[in-house]
């Protein structure tokens, strides 16, 4: 998918996975149609009125963290030990500024801890309690572990500990559903969020928020965090923000590797993203996508699942939302 453009632009996604025609109920899918369209209208309505791109991804993931539809802040997946650890990250394309955080446990948005880390700190990754406790010297918003907590995630730890061989933790204290029913869709082992914006001042960013993959161990750290893994921006080529086995996009460092592609060997962003997902990735045995958007304004994204939550929208270019392989 590619689009014109030399205005504002925003891409946003909600998780690849195995999310096949037929699989989603009619009211799954209007749900998660609503929640993308919802977030891409309040990232654009910040672009439109003249806002940052930074300020734009930072609004539209806040809001995709508190929909326990999705794997990021409320609705998180669990680690094996029975606890949601969040990652996430956010670049500035244009000064090459990034701040990440991972394995948080306390705060309310992760995306807004990773862009304090930026304002705030001389570093660019913070972990664990660390992390938390920064968030906390800067006024962010705390969050009680139970305030993560889904059913419909519990429910897919069980049935992943049970695979694994490995013992049940006991609920959080303070569980309590979310009250989503019948609406989530278990696409798999992922759905993390993302989103890329380009402003009208012409610059871009990227970030990406997560609970990681469902009964991670050991500290486990994905991509999402890792700036040039999974997320990056500058403004010489595109922004990039990505989802799906995290330990595959790792070592192709998929995020900056799409940028270099577009600013060093000339390829257009949509031939980049589709040359690393769709060639190189599928190679090497991982799955997920992307979305991105350049510095010129064009939209891309490449996906090497059945779905990707997705959606676009442009200065002059409507709202479009989609999940499987065969929506524009
Ligand atoms: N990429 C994320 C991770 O590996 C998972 C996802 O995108 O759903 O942590």
């Amino acid at each position: 998918m590619a689009c014109d453009g030399s205005r504002w632009a925003l891409v946003a996604h909600g998780g690849a996975g195995a999310i096949a025609r037929g699989d989603l109920t009619a009211g799954q899918e209007a749900a998660y149609r609503e929640a993308m369209a919802t977030a891409a209208r309040a990232g654009g309505a910040v672009l439109s009125s003249g806002g940052p791109s930074m300020d734009a991804v930072e609004a539209t993931i806040r809001i995709l963290e508190d929909d326990p539809l999705f794997n990021a802040g409320r609705g998180a997946a669990f680690t094996a030990e029975g606890r949601n650890e969040l990652d996430a990250a956010i670049m500035d394309g244009a000064t090459l500024a990034a701040g990440a955080v991972a394995g948080l446990t306390t705060t309310r948005h992760p995306i807004a801890a990773a862009r304090a880390v930026i304002e705030g700190s001389p570093h660019v990754l913070l972990s664990g309690a660390g992390a938390d406790a920064f968030a906390r010297s800067r006024g962010l918003e705390p969050a009680d572990p139970a305030w993560f907590f889904t059913e419909r995630r519990w429910r897919s730890l069980e049935r992943a500990l049970e695979r694994l061989g490995l013992p049940a933790p006991p609920r959080p204290a303070g569980a309590r559903d979310a009250g989503l029913g019948a609406l989530v869709h278990e696409e798999g082992k992922y759905g993390t969020v993302g989103v890329v914006a380009r402003d009208a001042a012409g610059h871009v960013a990227a970030g990406t928020s997560t609970g990681g993959t469902n009964a991670k161990r050991w500290g486990r750290v994905g991509d999402s965090p890792l700036i040039g893994a999974g997320t990056y921006a500058a403004d010489t080529a595109a922004a990039v923000s990505c989802t799906g086995a995290g330990e595959y996009f790792i070592r192709l460092g998929v995020a900056h590797r799409i940028c270099a592609l577009v600013e060093y060997a000339g390829l257009s962003l949509q031939a980049a993203a589709d040359r690393v997902v769709q060639d190189e990735l599928t190679a090497l045995g991982g799955a997920g996508g992307v979305v991105a958007v350049g510095a010129d304004g064009r939209m891309a994204w490449s996906f090497n699942t059945s779905g990707m939550y997705r959606a676009r929208i442009a200065d002059g270019v409507p709202l479009t939302v989609g999940i499987y392989k065969d929506e524009d």
